[in-house]
């Protein structure tokens, strides 16, 4: 197995961080704060926040079964993936391999930091093997991107496939868990002491509904964490944020209210939505949305954005022509979508 110094980019290897004052000064009991050029008027607002998050990674590791050192916080997962191909990827050189289709910023990121992407397209039931994405990978592959539940099919990736993956591939598996608390598989965080090579990325933005203050969650061994650590921006995750995501980790029980509210809803949309004529198929969903294989996927949208209903055209992605994809609202917006699809001739 390469080694993760073997997997990491040299430079990035040897960097030293820089220093911010509040990483230098980590005691707690001092009151007179005259090393980092703040004002000391405008109180909260004037302090740099904590670079590394520790209140909120105390926290936030025992909620989802890890230690503080296996946690990066970002600025929405999107840093995290940004960061992986940073880290490991060297430019023009290196390359990634991914399901496809799936989330969009992979590729992205990859065609901004000039790395090849490397697509291997899901089979007819969305599904993936290891054997295909192994037969992708070469020498100069560091990173493959799986996302379970994935977006935008909807459903969990097989988990054996995954850990048959994990055992053998020589570089980093990302899982991208997005929508995990909306599946009833459980999430792989629970593999990091058994999976040096796991990455698991998690978000604020979906169950929690926190899109708005930005904050990704990486969990991994504490050597790729520090490695993500060192090259973040100093202060990503600012003092609000900090603030609000402590907030509602203290109400957990309302998000697990929320989540038991969409899955139920989940399932009452989907089989008012199977039933309507324009519809041909709707998929099996572990998220909070699904996918719907409509008679005229553009029509449709376009009928909807008349209505003022937005939802996702997903009709130009890999397997997924004349599909809708479909996230689940309150039960007035749902109803709203469904009194719209009944009226709509085809
Ligand atoms: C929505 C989504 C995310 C969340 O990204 P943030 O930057 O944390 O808002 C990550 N991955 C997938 C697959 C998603 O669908």
């Amino acid at each position: 197995m390469r080694t993760l110094q073997e997997l990491t980019r040299p430079n990035i290897w040897k960097l030293k961080p820089y220093s911010s004052a509040r990483d230098e000064y980590k005691g707690a009991t001092a009151s007179v704060f005259l090393d980092a050029n703040e004002n000391p008027y405008n109180l909260p607002h004037n302090r740099y926040p904590d670079p590394m998050q520790h209140e909120l990674k105390a926290v936030l590791a025992p909620i989802k079964h890890v230690r503080p050192e296996q946690i990066f916080l970002g600025n929405g997962s999107d840093e995290a993936i940004d960061l992986l191909f940073r880290a490991f990827c060297e430019p023009g050189t290196d390359n990634v391999v991914a399901i496809d289709p799936t989330y969009g910023m992979y590729q992205v990121c990859a065609d901004v930091n000039n790395v090849a992407y490397r697509k291997v397209l899901l089979d007819e039931q969305f599904q993936f093997t290891a054997d295909s994405l192994l037969a992708a990978a070469d020498a100069h592959t560091k990173l493959i991107f799986l996302c379970s539940p994935n977006n935008p099919t909807g459903n969990d990736l097989s988990h054996t496939q995954i850990e048959i993956l994990l055992n053998r591939f020589d570089g980093l598996v990302v899982v991208d868990e997005a929508y995990i608390d909306f599946s009833s598989l459980p999430s792989f965080a629970g593999m990091l002491d058994r999976y040096p090579n796991l990455i698991v990325l998690q978000t604020f933005s979906k169950a929690w509904g926190c899109a708005a203050i930005r904050l990704g969650m990486a969990f991994a061994s504490p050597e790729i964490i520090g490695i993500l650590s060192k090259i973040k921006y100093p202060y990503n995750v600012n003092q609000l944020t900090q603030q609000q995501a402590l907030d509602m980790l203290s109400r957990y029980e309302e998000i697990n209210e929320w989540v038991q509210t969409l899955k139920a809803e989940r399932e009452v949309l989907m089989r008012q939505v199977e039933a309507l004529p324009c519809v041909l198929r709707v998929f099996a969903s572990d998220a909070n949305f699904f996918l719907a294989r409509v008679d005229d996927a553009s029509r449709i949208y376009t009928y909807l954005v008349d209505r003022g209903i937005i939802v996702r055209n997903r009709h130009s992605v890999s397997l997924c022509g004349n599909c809708l994809r479909i996230t689940i609202g309150n039960p007035f917006e749902n109803s709203q979508l469904m009194e719209a699809l009944k009226n709509y001739r085809s």
